[in-house]
């Protein structure tokens, strides 16, 4: 993220006496500073520690310095900031790794101070008093995990495909978000929206008979979504296997909601959710807690914990990967921690995850994402083995995999299928591009067929394949998915209700 350079100086725009100048850039680092400690304690935990490091960068007495010395020699206020940042940014991206992560934090905060000492909106989440549908270009996933529910009705984005990470954490969190909509941002303040997001629909200044029918339509699936949710008879396929439906979780947090609707397991537990926002990688016992609290809510049950997925849109600031000029095929995902030198990690969170497990009844699965061959998976396979875990398996996400899975399975104990990447990948389409929405489709030939061949390795040698992408969540796809031989489907838990009905 660049932070926008305001016209250059020292006198355009004019500036003001330099005092004046001052008053407002500093007045500007203290506003940003006030507003950032204010979201710090609203949103507690990890989120607070980024907020709060960003607090004390723009209390930092040089950064005041550096502006007044700007401004001193006629520099109008929103041009010293900018520069003055820009001096440190320089200095961090130059001192090593675990500095050089902390640049997006003081980019992003250089953008607010920016905006601020040039009396433009601050950009960034708004902070509004009243609950309001949040129009963006796009969000960035901490940003989305972060949005207050009592005030954020719904999300709309110009950018991100269905499967991106911002509409998958917003399904999470129960936001209703339609995302990849062009034009969104030609929408103004205060108009009325409706946002339908089972129709993937944002309607403009509906009617009241138009409000009224879609309160309706939501009643109505609410109803049957809890009809549905009442029996938790296990699905069971014609010939009488059976199907179960396990949940995508992020946390301790989703476990509740989970449970609640019917989750007969995890089938995906997005480790790496727990620390977007981390700046230093998480100690063993951080994970030894945080892994626990999910276990042990699932006693008695299977939970397939997915290592560390880091990079392309899910970045990990602890973890800094380098810029590349195309980060969905670059080092992410499992790459991140073998090719990339951080082993360790890895060995690290298997150990966690492991010990996490012991006593608490809990079925632990662990895999890993973005493998390409059978060679990765053997790799992984040790590592996991190693650290004590019983059952490893791998995520078939790239079609490299999905052609391959025969020999890939045959070092593994399971696999499961993310349908988002998978799609990503087979159909050259960026899950990020909104305007790509309908290349996006886990439903297209090209992307079932591998989905097959995937499900039938999996039969032939006896081991499970379940799918774990969005696609499984799909009320249309779920069917056709058992049918090609998928053992298991996982999905956000606000999906289970509805897909549980369409299945029966
Ligand atoms: C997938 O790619 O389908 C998947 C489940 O992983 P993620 O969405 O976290 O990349
Ligand atoms: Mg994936």
């Amino acid at each position: 993220m660049g932070v926008p350079e305001p016209p250059p100086g020292p006198l355009t725009p004019p500036a003001g006496p330099p005092a004046e100048e001052a008053e407002r850039a500093l007045a500007a680092l203290r506003l940003v500073a006030a507003e950032l400690g204010r979201r710090a304690e609203l949103a507690g935990g990890e989120a607070a520690e980024v907020l709060e490091a960003q607090v004390l960068m723009a209390q930092d007495p040089m950064l005041a310095e550096a502006v007044t010395a700007r401004t001193a020699v006629g520099v109008a206020a929103g041009r010293a900031v900018f520069e003055a940042f820009g001096v440190f940014r320089a200095q961090l991206a130059g001192a090593g790794e675990y500095l050089a992560a902390r640049v997006a934090d003081l980019d992003d905060l250089a953008a607010r101070a920016v905006a601020a000492a040039a009396g433009r909106p601050m950009p960034g989440v708004p902070v509004r008093d009243e609950p309001f549908v949040l129009v963006a270009h796009d969000l960035a996933p901490a940003d989305t995990a972060l949005l207050d529910l009592q005030k954020v009705l719904a999300l709309v984005t110009e950018q991100g495909g269905p499967t991106s990470h911002t509409a998958i954490l917003a399904r999470a969190r129960g936001i209703p978000a339609v995302v990849g909509v062009a034009g969104a941002l030609e929408l103004t303040e205060d108009e009325l929206l409706l946002v339908d997001a089972s129709e993937g629909a944002v309607y403009v200044a509906p009617t009241d008979e138009f409000v009224a029918s879609a309160r309706e339509r939501e009643a109505a699936r609410r109803e049957a979504a809890a009809l549905a949710t009442a029996g938790t008879e296990p699905i069971r396929t014609p010939d009488g296997r059976e199907v179960k439906l396990l949940a995508n979780i992020g946390g301790a947090v989703d476990v509740a909601d989970a449970l609640a609707a019917g989750a007969e397991g995890v089938g995906l537990f997005r480790t790496e959710v727990l620390y977007l926002g981390a700046h230093e990688p998480p100690s063993y016992e951080d994970q030894l807690t945080a892994y626990r609290a999910v276990f042990e809510g699932f006693a008695g049950m299977t939970v397939i914990a997915r290592t560390l997925d880091a990079g392309a849109d899910k970045p990990l600031p602890f973890l800094p990967l380098g810029e590349e000029p195309n980060p969905s095929l670059g080092v992410r995902g499992i790459r991140a921690f073998r090719d990339a030198g951080h082993e360790h990690l890895l060995e690290t969170q298997l150990a966690a995850m492991a010990a996490a497990a012991e006593g608490t009844g809990v079925d632990l699965w662990v895999m890993a994402p973005m493998i390409a061959d059978a060679e990765e998976a053997r790799w992984f396979a040790a590592k996991a083995r190693e650290a004590g875990i019983a059952k490893v398996g791998v995520m078939i996400e790239v079609p490299a995999a999905a052609l391959c899975a025969r020999e890939i399975l045959a070092e593994v104990d399971f696999a499961s299928i993310g349908t988002n990447d998978l799609t990503q990948y087979t159909m050259a389409a960026d899950r990020l591009v909104g305007a790509l929405g309908g290349l996006q489709d886990a439903g297209h030939p090209a992307v079932l067929k591998l989905i097959a061949m995937t499900a039938y390795a999996g039969a032939e040698l006896g081991k499970p394949v379940g799918v774990c992408g969005e696609a499984a969540g799909d009320p249309r796809l779920a069917a056709e998915l058992i049918r090609l031989g998928v053992t298991s489907l996982s999905m956000a838990p606000a999906a289970l209700a509805e897909v549980r009905a369409a299945l029966r």
